[in-house]
């Protein structure tokens, strides 16, 4: 793989694909900039190098095709321009002459950026012409946008063809690459993978590509409830997909063949509405009464599980325990950020990705004690369910 470090850019103008999917306040304030902080290190050294930047990105999904003013990348161009301290040219217009003009303009050190790429509906179509349109604004490519390498649009994978020669990986790139294979190839063991969030459909084939690797998995969250359910377990009203409790039986039942150690909840802290301030009980067992929910793990299962962290050498954390958005039912979630921090401390690897865990860690404080932190939630699902992403491969081909 040539990293960027190996060549110089001096002078060229790159098309620089990132992921700066970030989220917003209804004020359209940043209120996680982790995305944009993580693809600094490629943006200091391309210009540093002396290279003018051409940025692509997207945000949110658009529907209609054309501007929607409720998705316009201007927030995040004009937050660039200001961690970077200096202009950012953002190309407003979605007009291919407008765009190539200012384009055509750019000098060394100068940075421009292209309005959400996705109002473009050729982007997510993967298309050809669009994609060999964009490649003609620059003279190289870089992709540094893990978190979208699992769709194979224009931006991410097509355009990668124009560039036969002059195709890299960002830095952050790199690094996820780097880091998830050293997850999947050769860990240290124990090997412990917490597996959370809502729902169990979105994480089975990452738990059935993990079972053969890991020598611990915990589940936890919203998703246990369905293994709970299918185990005859009273839930109350509490998220459920009854028709993946068969997955659960059969997940449940080749953990035990792999001799992979399972941990569900057993103790659990429901609500009586899905609300911050709702009314709330401690259920000691998983035992839910009608008209309650499970919403968070209880002090057994934050001590079950963090026994099982503490004695891990390789921890893979995915998806929360509990409804940590709501203060009231976040301290499983944040129990478990401490404890990964704390075996990371005791030297373990760690590796935390999907949108919610990571903020968890950033909301918790303990981001700076995971050894590894994706920017990529759905990206890197795919890679730990054994696939191959379209972004890489397109840059690998
Ligand atoms: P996912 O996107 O599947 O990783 O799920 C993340 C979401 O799972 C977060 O928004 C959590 O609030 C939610 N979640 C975690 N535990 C529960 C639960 N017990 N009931 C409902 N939602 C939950």
């Amino acid at each position: 793989m040539k990293s960027i470090n190996d060549v110089s850019f001096s002078g060229r103008k790159v098309l620089l694909r990132v992921d700066f999917n970030v989220p917003v306040d209804e004020n359209k304030n940043i209120t996680d900039d982790t995305r944009i902080r993580e693809a600094m290190p490629t943006i200091d050294k391309l210009l540093g190098d002396g290279a003018a930047l051409i940025i692509m990105a997207h945000f949110g999904r658009p529907k209609k095709g054309g501007f929607e003013a409720d998705l316009s990348l201007k927030p995040v161009a004009d937050y660039l321009s200001r961690i970077l301290d200096k202009k950012v040219v953002f190309t407003q217009s979605l007009d291919f002459g407008e765009i190539s003009s200012l384009a055509s303009a750019l000098k060394p050190g100068d940075v421009m950026m292209l309005e959400n790429i996705r109002f473009y509906p050729e982007e997510t179509k993967g298309d050809e012409a669009f994609a060999r349109k964009l490649s003609q604004l620059g003279d190289c490519y870089v992709n540094d946008a893990f978190g979208a390498a699992h769709r194979e649009h224009a931006s991410t994978a097509t355009i990668a063809r124009f560039f036969p020669n002059d195709r890299y990986f960002g830095l952050l790139m790199e690094n996820e690459v780097r880091n998830l294979n050293k997850l999947m190839q050769n860990p240290q063991r124990p090997f412990t993978a917490i597996i959370g969030g809502s729902k169990i459909s979105s994480k089975i084939d990452v738990i059935k590509n993990l079972l053969p690797l890991v020598d611990n998995l915990v589940i936890g969250g919203g998703m246990s409830y369905t293994f709970a359910k299918a185990e005859g377990k009273a839930i109350g009203r509490s998220i459920c997909e009854d028709d993946k409790m068969d997955i659960a039986l059969e997940l449940k039942a080749a953990a035990k063949a792999k001799g992979v150690n399972l941990y569900l909840p057993v103790d659990i802290v429901a609500g009586d509405s899905f609300s911050n301030d709702c009314n709330v009980k401690y259920c000691p067992q998983v035992d839910i009464p009608d008209g309650w929910e499970g919403m968070d793990a209880g002090e057994k299962t934050v001590k079950l599980f963090t026994d099982v962290i503490m004695n891990s050498k390789t921890i893979l954390w995915n998806g929360p325990v509990g409804v940590f958005e709501f203060e009231t039912f976040a301290k499983g979630t944040d129990a478990i950020a401490k404890a990964v921090a704390e075996a990371t401390d005791k030297g373990a690897f760690s590796a935390v990705g999907g949108g919610d865990s990571v903020s968890a860690v950033n909301k918790s404080g303990f981001a700076e004690r995971i050894s590894y932190i994706s920017t990529g939630g759905g990206a890197m699902l795919e890679f730990l369910e054994g696939k191959v992403l379209p972004g890489i491969k397109a840059i690998m081909d």
